[in-house]
């Protein structure tokens, strides 16, 4: 009997319905239940939110967030091997887990999610990052999502919190701060997962912000973070060169030395060059 529910534990739920990890499918499973209520309570309060789950596999985290009171657990799950073990826990909550077998890439799903909403997963690596650029960069801002709860490989969660100056820092970082709050809530070893990945895993919670913290327009913006961490050992003169013919005076109007580097430019610097830029070329 496992802790939080009165289904059987993982291990045994993963040897009767045969659901040995495929490397492919970026399976790294979770298999202490205890381990995936504490994700699943970093993720705030459940209890009246909807909440989207992409790769729920054999359902550790899944459960956890049923546990810990989820209104409805949405979860998208690719490999139709992990549908039996699914459909116990959605027998054990009823009413509460819908399950979509299908890529997480091609599903709209906010069909079947009432706001507010939550996103909490154990991605697979291979689509993590695709996924959170999406979520966040809807087309209109607030986006459909309150929250996201996301385990990634360390690495990556450190490029999504990562500070000017930092090695870490580029697009992704400037992406996520922009419009969002982001940090490293857990970090967590190889061995947590079965079978272990080669590196260290962090949980990432982002809580969407209502406006951006500075304004900018988005297109804009992605343009010149591009441009500007594309070539990121260069001065911003020489990697901003193809975005405005007069990019040096435009540089020192937004503030910026032209002879600085990307990696030390704040958001806040690059939302005044996005707006001294367009601007420029609407000619005011
Ligand atoms: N949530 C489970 C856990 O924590 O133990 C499994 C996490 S495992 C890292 C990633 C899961 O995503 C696997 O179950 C895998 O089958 C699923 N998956 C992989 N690619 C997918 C896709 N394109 N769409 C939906 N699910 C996918």
């Amino acid at each position: 009997m496992s802790s939080i529910d009165n289904l059987p534990p993982l291990r045994d739920v993963i040897r009767q319905h045969d659901l040995r990890a495929k490397k492919q499918l970026g399976q790294n499973f979770l298999l202490d239940l205890n381990l995936t209520a504490k994700i699943a309570r970093q993720a705030g309060d459940l209890r009246n939110c909807d909440i989207l789950e992409i790769g729920p596999g054999p359902g550790g985290l899944t459960r956890g967030l049923l546990a810990e009171g989820a209104r409805h657990v949405l979860a998208i799950e690719k490999d139709a091997r992990a549908l039996p073990a699914l459909a116990e826990i959605a027998e054990a909550y009823p009413g509460r887990l819908t399950v979509i077998n299908g890529d997480a890439l091609q599903i709209d799903p906010l069909a079947h999610l009432t706001p507010p909403i939550r996103v909490a997963a154990n991605l697979p690596y291979n689509i993590g990052t695709e996924l959170l650029v999406r979520w966040l960069t809807p087309s209109q801002w607030p986006p459909f999502w309150q929250s996201l709860t996301l385990m990634f490989q360390k690495e990556v969660a450190e490029r999504i919190t990562a500070s000017p100056g930092s090695k870490a820092y580029g697009r992704l970082a400037l992406l996520a701060q922009w419009r969002a709050e982001a940090r490293i809530v857990m970090t967590l070893p190889p061995e947590a997962f079965v079978p272990p990945p080669k590196i260290s895993s962090a949980v990432v919670h982002l809580t969407a912000l209502p406006e951006p913290r500075f304004p900018a327009d988005p297109a804009v913006l992605s343009r010149i973070t591009a441009a500007a961490f594309n070539q990121r050992r260069k001065m911003l003169r020489a990697s901003l060169r193809g975005v405005h013919p007069d990019i040096e005076s435009l540089l020192e109007q937004a503030g910026i030395a032209p002879t600085a580097r990307a990696e030390e430019i704040d958001l806040e610097h690059f939302c005044t060059l996005a707006r001294v830029l367009k601007a420029a070329r609407q000619g005011t």
